[in-house]
């Protein structure tokens, strides 16, 4: 014998009943010995709720539902059943709609809605349902006999919750059993009293139904036909990479169903496994798949863990007090209040100092919760033991399930780094004493993002998936940033298992964020045809509010507008990769807040392009701190332009024409004096010092000035060119000193040993590791403790949109390391 259970999705229209039939049809062909389950035609039960609910407030809309509740029933009569046949299947189903329809005038009437009637007007449900596809069964000559599971399934009078009586009930199904040969078509999800009483055995309840007649009847395996391949290793309307899971054991099961996984109903699994009677979940729709095999073993499994699953909606009761600590009575009280109660506590979680215990219930019945909690340690509360019992709502529960935790060492060290690095808080966490679960509270705007997070990180499916998303798309280092991450795609996926996921563009016109991914080849022409107009602004709060994991914001600009909002973007747990200088060398207090955002929500905020584009320079003076050694001296030509500028300078020219020929040549600013002022490099060298540890302001860099204040005052290009020109003696006095005393002229910013930042021209000898510098390359140096008599010295081209984007790569594919 086997017992199949089909769900609502599976009756739910006429094309899955026939699927069904096909289903059946197989099984009888094979000459099967088969009884069937089934639910009410999916969204039903949940209709037939809001009813009576309707009803109960004498709102006559209920009377338009009911219609369409009706509708839908005959329509599948209408559909499944040969017109010569209908008469009868329109009769028992006119029957039962009937009944129900005066049922729910009653309530109506009477303005109240009991537990007792709910479960009364629900019935009707898996009633109507049953009756449409043992006719439908009929229909096609196969002998099919309607059971009404009240007869043989009996109950206590808990409503909405019945317990069933197991010894009877199995009795009663075996008696039935017994005397009949026909296909036995039966309803699930409810049962009766001893006195006839209509009861439901909980939201989710056929597949209960199922498993307890396929243990009754000592069945070889029970089949709960859904609408999916099985038993997922997450829910796949969360995580979209969710796959079956082959193997599962009876525990797995129940913990992964228990805490959310509605693919079957927990109390399911208890017959089965009494029974040691195999459970497959096998999908109405593809039914050939393989599907889930539940049982007492399960083979052994790939990954740590078997699956994820959650509960959308809890609330934390936390009972506190210095009473509780050491006694054990307390907590053996507050849980028999709660038994007695017949509440279901979801996890329970204890403070090793006893000072506290909470635990997770259904957020309807928190405040109920706390009433109660409060009458039953009234006395302990008077006398100052337990002082206060508090309610936290807007939480999700996370449970990872496996038995192979038990063998590998280290699942709950990479849970708490996953949801640390996705900046995910805990609010409370347990873990089960047989190692089969361990179960995370977070507040539950978080959830989807921490279940991908989770579910990336232990199955890698398709490896791990960076979110990026991209300012100032369409400029140089952007755009030469987009194409060098697509020629490198394919090579991140197959070496790294890496993918790069590009989530959101915008330029100062257009703006576009697609979840699922813009294209690296056609980002700019689907940027153009989709978007929508930018505004930064909002650009950031989609980023924020899709809230994935492993978020990269990206800003390729040098706007001051858009570092506004990196404090806000690090707090909500997204990295930020950047060539912008502007946030780092303002008020130091910015830079310093920004540093803390990251560390605090387990992100990066990476700049390496902020000095000397792709070259490592601030990678080597963060190794250098952090390894414990010491600065003593900084030096750095560290503008390519000022670099060039003063490699031509030759005696015999005149420094206005090296000038003009760079700008020519394009290696200027269009205003060469934003060049020759010195700011930018003012800049690197406070960003540098301040990545040194010291906390200088923008004003403590000194800058001596290269140009007089003729040249800087001078109210056009063409007139500073003038200025310039008259200056000429001092360049050429200048030049010809270095001259004379074998040096060269080089542009450098300096931090020296008494910690003060400067800028300024200076000279250097051959001895100078800056002496031999070429067209615009930049150089720095680091004396060090360490590197004391010999400084570490990083050269060469310090600008360009090709160094400077593969700059910006490397820091995100820093960021994917720190990941994995
Ligand atoms: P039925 O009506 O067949 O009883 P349910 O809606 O009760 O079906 O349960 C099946 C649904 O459970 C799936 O459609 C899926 O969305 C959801 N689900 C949640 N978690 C899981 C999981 N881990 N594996 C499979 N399905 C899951
Ligand atoms: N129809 C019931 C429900 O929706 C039982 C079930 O489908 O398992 O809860
Ligand atoms: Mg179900």
């Amino acid at each position: 014998m086997k017992v199949l259970k089909f769900g609502g999705t599976s009756v739910g229209t006429v094309e899955s009943i026939n699927q069904v039939i096909q289903i059946l049809q197989e099984n009888l062909n094979e000459g099967r010995k088969i009884a069937v389950v089934y639910s009410a035609m999916g969204g039903v039960t949940n209709r037939l709720i809001e009813i009576g609910k309707l009803a109960a407030t004498s709102d006559l809309e209920y009377l338009q539902l009911l219609k369409s509740v009706e509708d839908r029933h005959f329509a599948a009569v209408r559909g499944l059943i040969d017109v010569k046949n209908q008469s009868s299947a329109i009769a028992k189903v006119k029957g039962l709609l009937n009944e129900l329809e005066d049922l729910l005038r009653g309530v109506f009437l009477i303005k109240e809605l009991s537990a007792r009637t709910n479960d009364f007007i629900v019935s009707f449900g898996e009633r109507l349902s049953t009756t449409i596809v043992t006719e439908a069964l009929k229909n096609r000559g196969i002998d099919a006999e309607y059971l009404d599971a009240r007869k043989v399934i009996k109950t206590d009078d808990h409503f909405g919750y019945a317990e069933v009586i197991g010894d009877l009930t199995n009795e009663l199904i075996r008696k039935h059993f017994a005397q009949t040969n026909k296909l036995q078509c039966i309803t699930g999800f409810i049962g009766s009293t001893i006195d006839g009483v209509t009861t439901t055995l909980g939201r989710g309840g056929s597949d209960y139904t199922g498993s307890i007649f396929g243990a009754a009847l000592n069945a070889t395996v029970i089949e709960i036909w859904t609408d999916v391949d099985g038993m997922l290793t997450s829910d796949p309307r969360k995580v979209k990479n969710a796959f079956t899971i082959p193997t599962i054991t009876y525990a797995e099961a129940m913990e992964l169903s228990h805490f959310g996984a509605k693919v079957i109903y927990p109390p399911s699994l208890t017959p089965a496994f009494q029974k040691n009677i195999p459970l497959k979940i096998l999908n109405t729709f593809n039914h050939h798949h393989e599907g889930t095999l539940v049982s007492k073993t399960a083979s052994t499994k790939e990954y740590s863990i078997t699956g994820i699953s959650s509960i959308d909606d809890i609330a934390l009761v936390n009972v506190q007090g210095g009473g509780m600590m050491g006694v054990a009575g307390v907590s053996a009280k507050l849980f028999s209040i709660l038994a007695a109660n017949k509440i279901s506590v979801i996890l329970i979680s204890q403070a090793s100092s006893e000072h506290s215990i909470c635990f997770a219930v259904d957020p309807k019945t928190a405040y109920g919760v706390k009433e109660i909690l409060e009458e039953g340690f009234a006395t302990e509360i008077s006398q100052g033991l337990v002082d206060n019992i508090s309610i936290e709502q807007n939480l999700s529960v996370i449970a990872v399930v496996g038995e192979g935790m038990k063998s590998s060492t280290g699942t709950s060290g990479k849970l708490f780094t996953v949801l640390g690095k996705n900046g995910i808080n805990v609010v409370a966490t347990a873990q089960g004493s047989s190692e089969l679960n361990i179960s995370v509270v977070i507040y539950k705007k978080d959830i989807t993002k921490a279940l991908n997070a989770i579910h990336e990180t232990f199955f890698q499916v398709d490896g791990l998936t960076l979110n990026l998303y991209l300012v100032g798309a369409t400029g140089l280092i952007g755009s030469t940033l987009l194409r060098q991450i697509q020629e490198q795609k394919e090579y991140l996926k197959q070496r790294k298992n890496l993918n790069i996921r590009l989530v959101g563009i915008t330029n100062t016109k257009k703006m576009l964020l697609d979840e699922g991914g813009i294209s690296l080849e056609n980002w700019k022409e689907e940027l153009l045809e989709k978007g929508e107009i930018a505004n930064i602004g909002s650009f950031v709060s989609d980023v924020q509010d899709l809230n994935l994991p492993y978020s990269v914001f990206v800003d390729c600009t040098a706007d001051k507008n858009i570092v506004q909002y990196y404090y806000s973007l690090l707090s909500s747990s997204v990295s930020i990769v950047t060539p912008n200088k502007v946030a780092n060398s303002g008020r130091y207090e910015q830079y310093f807040m920004l540093q803390k955002a990251a560390q605090k929500h387990g992100v990066k905020f990476l700049y390496e392009t902020n000095v000397g584009a792709g070259l490592p320079i601030i990678n080597t003076l963060q190794g250098l701190i952090t390894s414990g050694d010491k600065i003593n001296k900084i030096e750095a030509v560290l503008s390519g332009t000022l670099a060039y500028i003063f490699n031509n300078f030759k005696v015999g020219d005149r420094f206005v024409d090296v000038v003009k020929e760079a700008k020519a040549k394009g290696y200027t600013e269009p205003d060469p004096r934003d060049d020759l002022s010195g700011q930018d490099v003012a800049r690197k060298i406070l960003i540098l010092s301040r990545e040194a540890g010291l906390k200088l302001e923008p004003e403590d860099v000194t800058i001596i000035n290269l140009l007089n204040d003729a040249c800087l005052n001078a109210p056009s290009v063409d007139a500073f060119f003038e200025e310039l020109e008259k200056d000429n003696d001092r360049f050429e006095k200048l030049l010809q000193d270095a001259q004379a005393n074998d040096e060269v002229l080089r542009f450098i910013a300096t931090l020296d040993s008494d910690n003060k930042a400067s800028i300024g021209l200076k000279t250097v000898g051959r001895s100078h590791p800056f002496f031999n510098l070429a067209g615009s390359e930049n150089i720095i140096s680091f004396t060090t403790e360490r590197y004391k008599y010999n400084p570490l010295v990083v050269k060469g081209p310090g600008a360009g949109a090709e160094v400077t984007a593969s700059g910006v790569f490397a820091d995100i594919m820093s960021i994917s390391s720190y990941l994995v």
